[in-house]
């Protein structure tokens, strides 16, 4: 069953305390990737969701860089296309960014203006959400490109720091912490 294969693959995520400095818990998703099940298992649960909630997407966009095991994956399943968003100088072509906070400083996303359609339906995905500060850049990334952003797609959110509050879109977690 579904709440079967969420056990099986929350029994694999990895946990580091300190890392990647201290006071820093650690949530490993490369812990459950080297497990096969448990990869076939993230991939099921993920696409069942998707095809229940949003059967209507148009393309899935990953986050630099845990986000891209699953943009491709999720793309090729569901016949959609995918596309990137990456730290500030590593895409091509005419890009537009968006700067947003970080613990300590700033840092920079971008997007490629060409790899959204105006008003095509987006879904965002990456391996975690924390703080927020990533998800929220990158929905501010696809709107200024003129995408719709149906949800922000994560397979592990970390309730205590309340990043989905930061977040004005759907925003949907396989597993909490
Ligand atoms: P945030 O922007 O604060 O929501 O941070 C999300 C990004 O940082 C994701 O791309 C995660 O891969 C990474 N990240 C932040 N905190 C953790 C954590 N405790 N364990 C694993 N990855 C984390």
């Amino acid at each position: 069953s579904a709440a079967d294969k969420l056990e099986y693959v929350k029994s694999k995520i990895g946990k580091h305390i300190d890392f990647p400095k201290k006071g820093i818990v650690f949530r490993d998703i490369f812990g459950a990737l080297t497990d096969p099940d448990a990869c076939v298992y993230l991939r099921d649960l993920l696409l069942q969701h998707i095809r229940a909630a949003h059967p209507d997407v148009e393309l899935i966009v990953g986050l630099d860089s845990r986000g891209f095991l699953f943009n491709l994956l999720l793309a090729t399943e569901l016949g959609v296309g995918c596309a990137p968003i990456r730290k500030k100088g590593k895409l091509a072509g005419e890009v537009i960014s968006v700067e947003y906070q970080l613990e300590y400083g700033t840092d920079t996303f971008e997007i490629q203006r060409a790899a959204i359609k105006p008003g095509q339906k987006v879904l965002l995905v990456d391996d975690l959400l924390a703080t927020g500060g990533s998800l929220r850049a990158a929905t501010e990334l696809v709107r200024k490109v003129g995408g719709v952003v149906l949800e922000s797609l994560v397979v592990i959110e970390l309730e205590e720091l309340q990043g989905r509050k930061k977040l004005d879109c759907n925003v949907h977690s396989l597993i909490q912490y």
